[in-house]
């Protein structure tokens, strides 16, 4: 008998199992996909190591987190700064001085202020939704370039109809500076996000290739109690309902070139163009090998039996997804956690904290 039975070998499954093993715990992990780490995880190609679930970049202002991490891999200098592409335009990202310089021709602070603050007038009263929350934070040229596309694209409906949250995700800077995140820290892993899932899990016993939900009974009877990091609906069978997912597709192809596009992340924000964004991997590790990897993000409609990658948190699904929780609140010896059991769009480092933090209550209340 174990007493955990961890069920997922993302970040969240990692950590959560990783912390119980130190406590003194034993664990098992099972893992529906044919390897760790969930949507961290790296194939390795020519000594390219390309993010197989998407661009992932690793960036938090919690000191307690980025020292976690540090502790089982070195991190490099990667600084995210992705490049817009509207049209064959090219603009920097986030928005900041050297979008508004491109885009207006302004030189200083107070011009591109201006020029947003008379555009922003088109909202009245406070932001409803992310068209009304996009103009209100850069304006109408901004949103129609560099926003209105990309999002209906990601996300698969009007912009009218999306929470303001999302976009609020983006800096806006009167500054040229030109990183895609405000976090005190950032990076890569050095050789790979898979260096940190394996020293998370080293010592602990994974079988891949189990889905829970198909072999319940017999795998809850082997823990004292479960965490579960799998939709949160799959687990209740649905029972209510199915929660909303953003689906993705990606297409990699191998180029016998050195430097494909010159930035790891260029965004394509136009609705015209099927893909959101094209990854250019070796970048992410300032890699010189002769041939390169890129692959192309395609946002696409989410349907059951494939990979979730975001939850569609309008006010719909976020009302059906309280209904899951208060049913997951009374599942005795069962603790829900990660981004598909919380239905919450978490970042890697809000994961990693949250696993921290729910393992710690969880070893204080065993001791
Ligand atoms: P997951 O990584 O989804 O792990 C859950 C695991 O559980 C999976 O391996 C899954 O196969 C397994 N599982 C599910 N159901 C079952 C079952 N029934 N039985 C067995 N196993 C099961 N965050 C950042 O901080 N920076 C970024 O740049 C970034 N970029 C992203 C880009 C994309 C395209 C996406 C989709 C996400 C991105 N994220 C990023 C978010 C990041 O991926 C997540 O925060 C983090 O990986 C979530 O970890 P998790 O353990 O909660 O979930
Ligand atoms: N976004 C946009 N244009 C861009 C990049 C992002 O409009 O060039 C919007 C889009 O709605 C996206 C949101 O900002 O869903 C958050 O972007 P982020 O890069 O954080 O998305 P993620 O990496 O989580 O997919």
């Amino acid at each position: 008998m174990y007493d955990y039975l961890i069920v997922g070998s993302g970040l969240f499954g990692s950590v959560f199992a990783h912390e119980a093993k130190e406590a003194g715990k034993t664990c098992l992990v099972v893992e529906r996909r044919s390897h760790l780490g969930g949507n961290v995880y790296c194939e390795e190609k020519e000594g390219i190591h390309i993010h197989k679930y998407g661009a992932h970049i690793f960036h938090t202002s919690f000191r307690e987190v980025w020292e976690y991490v540090n502790r089982f891999v070195e991190f490099n200098h990667y600084v995210n700064s992705p490049v817009a592409n509207y049209k064959g335009e090219l603009y920097n990202l986030p928005f900041n001085m050297n979008t508004f310089s491109k885009l207006w021709g302004v030189v200083t602070p107070k011009e591109a202020q201006e020029r947003i603050a008379g555009q922003r007038l088109a909202v009245k009263g406070e932001p409803k939704n992310l068209e009304e929350q996009a103009i209100s934070l850069v304006g109408t040229d901004i949103y129609q370039k560099l926003i209105k596309g990309y999002t209906e694209k990601q996300w698969g409906r009007d912009c009218r109809e999306l929470p303001a949250f999302i976009i609020k995700r983006l800096p806006v800077r009167y500054t040229f500076d030109n990183n895609y995140f405000n976090d005190r820290y950032q990076g890569i892993p050095i050789g790979g996000y898979n260096r940190l899932i394996e020293a998370l899990l080293e010592g602990i016993e994974v079988r891949l290739g189990v889905d829970f939900n198909e072999h319940r009974g017999e795998l809850s009877a082997l823990a004292e109690k479960i965490v579960y990091t799998g939709a949160i609906d799959a687990y209740f069978d649905n029972s209510l309902g199915r929660l909303e997912y953003r689906g993705l597709r990606f297409e990699t192809e191998r180029l016998e070139e050195e430097n494909h596009q010159g930035v790891a992340v260029m965004n394509f924000t136009e609705r015209e163009i099927p893909y959101t964004r094209s990854i250019e991997h070796k970048h992410f590790e300032f890699g010189t090998q002769p041939v390169t990897y890129v692959t192309k993000e395609y946002p696409a409609d989410w349907r059951p039996g494939e990979e979730a990658y975001y939850p569609v948190n309008d006010a719909r699904n976020q009302a059906l997804y309280e209904r899951y929780a208060a049913m997951a609140a009374e599942e005795k010896n069962v603790i829900f956690g990660g981004r598909l059991a919380e239905y919450k769009y978490y970042d890697m480092d809000d994961v990693v904290l949250s696993a921290l933090q729910t393992v710690r209550k969880e070893m204080g209340a065993g001791l």
